[in-house]
């Protein structure tokens, strides 16, 4: 196991994972896990984009970190004696994952259009005031020396890493995270996104059952297919057996039962899941959808099905159907004693859903997330909506709303 003593050290080991992810043509991004005594526990790039298709929109490198740390517990220290450190400050999504781990971070760069201290601050005014208080004790941002124009103060805790001697980074590191970032960002992006159109999609549910794209999906999910909403994009009633049966099973897991419906453009059924918690405490029912379909999309093309992205669209073209809402206010209690923070789970979820969709929605389908059992107040949660950073409030515009079928909502169990 390698070692470090100072944050310079540590940040160069993120700064090679970021020439990783730059060659495999994905967000070059990377990061490290270090342990208070400076251990290098994992360090790993982004893996959004593997060999040319969307592998994972969740792939980012802290959230790899995470759930690598969960897969290898036993021997680790607690995540309080922890560091997550990154090339590229966190994005919502990572910041939900690292706030409910309970990480402490150290950041190279500024990411002003993604990242959780998108105004360079260190007030983090995306967060409840909960959630930033612990952002503030925890999450760093070293004073950088040397640079031209990269000399900045230290914001933050300093002593995230008791083991390290010098505090510091140099400048050319920080200039290297930041602009191999940037110089990638655009076209990684528009991979993401290139797609067909809306009129160029077809219904999966004409294909016959033998069609391979149907046999893929009904092996990730036996029920696929099984029920179709009556209008596009509007989840009714006809879904609550699928959506109730895996909140149940949620439960059986021992979450607090949330489950996700992936509906497509016709109102297609193709995946309903529950979280896998126990695995992981930052493997919500949202994640497990979007990875699972992304990973089911990824693999039809690498085996040459030339029709995948025909039959199964975008996500923008999709509605992710929660069946419960998010839960993002101070005012209720956080409940520890059930199981990990819904409030740091519901703002990581807010943040996948947002690097699952990576760019402005189609106006044929404004509202992609839509939840039946609300947790919070609808006009709390869209002014939550609009101070998150500008790629979630201004470009893709994340607008949770609760589903507007009432037969839907009562068969899920009503209201908050
Ligand atoms: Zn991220």
């Amino acid at each position: 196991m390698a070692k470090v003593t100072t944050v310079e050290q540590a940040m160069e080991i993120a700064a090679d994972q970021t020439l990783l992810a730059s060659c495999a043509k994905t967000f070059s991004v990377g990061g490290l896990l270090v342990d208070d005594a400076g251990n290098v526990l994992h360090a790993i790039p982004n893996q959004v984009i593997k060999d040319g298709y969307t592998s994972d929109p969740t792939a980012h490198g802290e959230r790899q970190l995470i759930d690598w740390y969960y897969s290898n517990r036993p021997g680790l220290p607690p995540p309080s004696q922890v560091t997550v450190v990154t090339s590229l400050d966190p994005c919502c999504m990572c910041t939900g994952a690292i706030l409910t781990a309970g990480f402490k971070v150290l950041t190279a760069a500024y990411d002003t259009y993604s990242g959780i201290n998108y105004d360079k601050t260190s007030n983090f005014p995306s967060l409840t005031i909960g959630m930033a208080s612990r952002a503030k004790e925890r999450f760093g941002y070293p004073e950088v020396v040397d640079g031209v124009c990269y000399n900045r103060p230290a914001k933050g805790p300093e002593n995230n890493v008791p083991a390290f001697t010098a505090k510091t980074i140099e400048g050319r590191t920080v200039a290297l995270c930041e602009s191999i970032f940037e110089a990638t960002l655009m076209a990684v992006r528009n991979q993401i996104n290139n797609d067909l159109p809306f009129d160029q999609l077809g219904d999966i549910d004409s294909l016959p059952s033998s069609d391979p794209i149907r046999v893929a999906l009904s092996r990730k999910y036996p029920q696929a297919l099984q029920y179709r909403s009556r209008a596009p994009f509007t989840p009714d009633e006809g879904l609550a057996p699928y959506l109730k049966a895996m909140m149940q099973h949620d439960i059986a897991l021992g979450g607090r039962g949330q489950a996700v419906a992936l509906l497509d453009h016709h109102g297609n059924l193709l995946l309903c899941m529950s979280g896998s918690e126990a695995t992981s405490s930052i493997r919500t029912a949202f994640m497990e959808v979007t990875r699972t379909y992304a990973g089911l999309r990824r693999q039809l093309q690498l085996d040459g099905n030339k029709d995948t992205r025909k039959y199964l669209p975008h996500p923008k073209y999709c509605t992710f159907v929660f069946g419960l809402g998010p839960m993002l206010d101070d005012s209720h209690p956080v409940r520890h004693d059930i199981g990990p923070d819904s409030q740091t789970q519901s703002f990581m979820e807010l943040g996948a859903y947002g690097s699952t969709m990576e760019g402005a929605l189609d106006a044929v389908n404004p509202s992609p997330y839509q939840y039946v059992r609300p947790r919070m107040n609808a006009a709390t949660l869209a002014a939550f909506c609009k101070k998150l950073p500008p790629l979630y409030s201004g470009e893709i515009k994340v607008n949770p709303i609760q589903v507007a079928n009432e037969a839907l909502i009562e068969a899920i169990g009503g209201s908050a």
